[in-house]
């Protein structure tokens, strides 16, 4: 494979893969049916049996597609999920006027612009929070999955009538939110074969769109495109750009997760979201996991005084601990390091670096638990979806039974410590990258590595 002007191998030098991408069909057939299989969920979720893991609501969402999401698809793919994700596809399709339309000159709607003081992550902060602290319920029971899910699409199409192009992936989706900033981790990422094509590129049509498909949906401009959080791998633009100039690669680990000319590679409502997808992590680890019986019941029994406390102690930790720990580290490291350029501001972006890793490998180990622990209830389901007495392939009958309860826990522990590992890796050099001498950044990341492996242990003490 040919070395692509950007960092990585380029998978579209490859003609015949360049074609399939180019093509409109292969990505809308694999949209179109997990459309369907959307469809069917929210129509087991309500009419279904109630009962969770007697429900394929449940089991297909919850147990085997998040599975494939944080096992495979963010780790390796990144966006993949989102340039073939069912939620925006109404929307988009009425947005664009056709199921396959490809005239990006031709759109509808109102085609207001996203207000520019909500273009961060915040809403989806909130949203995930949201989500979050009603997540017991949400996992465990059809109708209120079901109402989920409708209401993303519900939303996703008024969003998509007010608002140009996908303002809803953006800037609302909570499992983008999600999705985004650990696909900064991965390999498969869109990018310009060489920025300075871009520059003197006049008509820019990957961002306006013309007649071969759409300005990028995602509000980006490809020629400056250097993170996969702001890419949707829709491949859109490898269908506009006339010159040919972008391409899929696979580029080396971590490469998004480097300091971006000087600067911290996340900012303020990324490192957030990282607090708070950490703090999820090891909630979900405790409660799904740990011999906690009195904080299983208190994330379950919603609106009781015990989950008012559950949800006081997640937002506490997500919004407050975690990010308080982390800045006194960052002030103890500036401290100690005598005050290095950038001040405690970067320092304590910087620091938040290891959270994309250390957060992955806790979602790897806790997502391992699950499909391990429950995924016999999947089989079950695929032959009684509805819990209504039906055996379609002869597995109803199949009794719930956790696999491989030997293997398990070696995996979620290599997951973890691999997290960890690549933490205080991308930790180190952060700092390296962006403190004057060595000896200064070594006592500036200290502290910050000290807390990371007290987080990584806490997270082994709550899931093995
Ligand atoms: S259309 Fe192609 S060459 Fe022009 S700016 Fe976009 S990616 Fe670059
Ligand atoms: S148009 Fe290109 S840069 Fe924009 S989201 Fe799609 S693939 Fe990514």
């Amino acid at each position: 494979m040919k070395r692509s002007g950007t960092e990585g191998f380029e998978l579209t030098a490859r003609p015949w893969l360049r074609r399939l991408l180019v093509s409109r069909w292969p990505q809308w057939s694999l949209m179109a049916v997990a459309l369907a299989f959307f469809a069917y969920v929210v129509l087991a979720g309500f009419f279904g049996t109630p009962v969770g893991n007697r429900n394929i609501a449940i089991t297909l969402v919850w147990i085997a597609w998040w599975a494939a999401l944080v096992l495979v698809l963010v780790p390796v793919g990144g966006r993949l999920w989102c340039s073939i994700c069912p939620i925006p596809a109404p929307g988009e399709w009425l947005q664009r006027g056709g199921l396959m339309a490809s005239d990006g000159r031709r759109t509808r709607g109102l085609k207001r612009r996203w207000p520019r003081r909500l273009r961060s992550l915040w809403l989806q902060n909130a949203g995930f929070l949201a989500l979050a602290l009603f997540s017991a319920v949400i996992l465990t029971t059809p109708r209120v999955t079901a109402w989920v899910l409708l209401g993303l699409v519900l939303l996703a199409v008024a969003v998509s009538l007010v608002f140009e192009r996908r303002a809803f992936c953006r800037y609302l989706c909570p499992v983008g939110g999600f999705i985004g900033i650990y696909a900064l981790a991965a390999p498969l990422a869109l990018r310009v074969r060489d920025p300075d094509v871009c520059r003197t590129h006049p008509t820019k049509d990957c961002y306006r769109g013309n007649a071969q498909g759409f300005g990028c949906p995602w509000m980006t401009y490809p020629g400056t495109l250097d993170r996969n959080a702001d890419c949707g791998l829709c491949l859109e633009c490898l269908r506009t750009c006339p010159l040919d100039n972008v391409t899929v690669v696979l580029q080396p680990l971590g490469a998004d997760l480097g300091p971006r000319r000087g600067r911290p590679p996340l900012s303020i409502d990324e490192a957030y979201k990282g607090f708070i997808l950490l703090a999820a992590a090891l909630v979900y680890g405790a409660v799904m996991m740990g011999p906690w019986s009195a904080l299983k019941d208190a994330a379950f029994q919603v609106g009781s005084g015990p989950w008012f406390l559950y949800a006081a102690g997640l937002l506490l930790l997500a919004l407050l601990l975690l990010p308080g720990l982390y800045l006194l580290a960052a002030w103890i490291g500036d401290r100690l390091a005598r005050r290095p350029a950038g001040g405690l501001r970067r320092g304590f972006l910087l620091a938040a670096t290891g959270l994309i890793p250390l957060g992955l490998g806790g979602w790897i180990a806790f997502s391992l638990g699950f499909l391990f622990a429950n995924g016999s209830y999947v089989l079950s389901t695929l032959s009684d979806p509805l819990g209504w007495g039906w055996d379609l392939l002869g597995t109803a009958g199949l009794a719930w039974r956790p696999a491989l309860t030997g293997l398990v826990p070696a995996l979620q522990g290599a997951a973890l410590v691999a997290g960890l590992a690549w933490a205080t890796r991308l930790t180190s050099r952060a700092f390296a990258e962006t403190t004057e001498s060595r000896r200064a950044a070594l006592r500036r990341a200290a502290p910050v590595l000290l807390l990371q492996a007290a987080l990584g242990a806490a997270l082994m003490g709550v899931m093995l």
